[in-house]
C-alpha cells in the first residue's frame, strides 16, 4: 500500500500519488497516461483525473501496480474496477492487469479460444483474478516468453491444471513445464498458435503468433511511443545482439498487425506497415 508520507516530489497535489518504491515498469503509464508521466526512473501524477473514465483509468493503475506505489489520499473504490481486467483489447485477446513484482511489472495476456484459453506470462495470483478467469472459461496453457516473466505462473497452472509452456534454455526458470520447446523451429499448437523461438534477449526466448494477427513479443519487441517506431532492448554483449538481430530478422516474413510486449508500448498497424517497421528495425539493428 502506497504511503503519503513517501510521495514523490513531482506529483501535482490532489487524490492521486506515486511513492518512493515505485519501480518504473511503465504500467501505470500504460493505462492512464493522462494522469501518469516518468520522471527520472519513476513515474509521477503530473495531472489528476479530470473525469470519471480518467478516475477510472488511474484505479485500474493502481491495481495493476506491482508494487503498490500508487494511492489515494482518500479510500479509493477499488472494487468496482477489480472486474475490469482481464481488459479486452481486441476481440478474444486480453490484458491481465494485476502486473507481479517477480516479472518487473510485465505484462501479461489472456486469449479466449474454442480449445481451450492461453495464458501468456503470469500476473500476480490474486484470487480475484483467478476467479474472473475461471468464469471466463479458465485455461488449457501457460505461454511463457522467457525466463523472466515466469512470476506466479505455478499457481495458476495448479489451479487451472493448465500446461505451462517454455524453452528448454529457460527451463531453469520453470523446471516442471509440462511442456518445453527445443531448438529453434516454429512449433505448431492447433491452427491457430505458433510459438518461434527468437534467442537473444535471453538464450530460449519466443515469442506467440497467434491468429495470423497477433504476435506476443515478451521482452524481445515493442513499440516505443516516443520515437513512433518498433524497438528491442539493448542487451549488453555483441553476441547476444547478434542473435537477437538474426532472431528479428525472422520476423519479417511473419504476419501480424499487433505487437503486445511484456514491456513497452503496444502497437497496432496494417500488415504492409508492420512488415515494413519490423524490416527497419533489422536494418537499425544491424548497424
Ligand atoms: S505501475 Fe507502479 S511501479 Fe509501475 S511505474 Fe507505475 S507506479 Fe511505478
Amino acid at each position: 500500500m502506497a504511503d503519503l508520507r513517501k510521495k514523490v516530489a513531482e506529483n501535482v497535489g490532489g487524490e492521486f500519488f506515486v511513492d518512493s518504491t515505485c519501480i518504473d515498469c511503465d504500467t501505470c503509464r500504460q493505462l492512464a497516461p493522462a494522469v501518469f508521466a516518468e520522471a527520472a526512473l519513476y513515474s509521477y501524477v503530473h495531472a489528476q483525473p479530470r473525469h470519471a473514465d480518467e478516475v477510472r483509468a488511474a484505479v485500474r493503475a493502481l491495481l495493476a501496480c506491482p508494487v503498490g506505489s500508487i494511492g489515494t489520499v482518500h479510500r479509493a473504490d477499488v472494487k468496482s474496477v477489480m472486474d475490469d481486467f482481464p481488459m479486452q483489447i481486441e476481440g478474444p485477446v486480453y490484458y491481465c492487469g494485476f502486473a507481479a513484482p517477480d516479472s518487473y511489472g510485465a505484462a501479461s495476456y489472456f486469449i479466449r479460444h474454442r480449445e481451450g484459453n492461453w495464458l501468456i506470462d503470469s500476473p500476480r495470483a490474486v484470487t480475484h483474478l483467478m476467479r474472473r478467469l475461471e468464469q471466463m472459461g479458465g485455461l488449457r496453457y501457460i505461454f511463457l516468453t522467457h525466463r523472466d516473466d515466469v512470476a506466479d505462473a505455478a499457481s495458476f497452472a495448479r489451479r487451472f491444471g493448465a500446461m505451462r509452456i517454455i524453452h528448454r534454455r529457460d527451463l531453469s526458470a520453470q523446471p516442471d513445464a509440462e511442456l518445453v520447446i527445443d531448438g529453434e523451429p516454429p512449433v505448431e499448437i492447433g491452427p491457430d498458435f505458433r510459438i518461434i523461438p527468437t534467442p537473444g534477449h535471453s538464450p530460449g526466448h519466443c515469442v506467440l503468433h497467434f491468429a495470423g494477427r497477433y504476435l506476443f513479443t515478451g521482452d524481445h519487441l515493442w513499440w516505443s511511443a516516443q520515437r513512433q517506431r518498433l524497438d528491442a532492448w539493448r542487451l549488453s554483449g555483441r553476441d547476444a545482439w547478434q542473435q537477437q538481430t538474426a532472431s528479428m530478422r525472422r520476423l519479417v516474413d511473419e504476419s501480424f498487425e499487433w505487437v503486445l510486449p511484456g514491456h513497452g508500448g503496444r502497437i497496432r498497424l496494417p500488415h504492409g506497415e508492420m512488415r515494413q517497421a519490423v524490416a527497419a528495425l533489422v536494418e537499425r539493428m544491424r548497424a
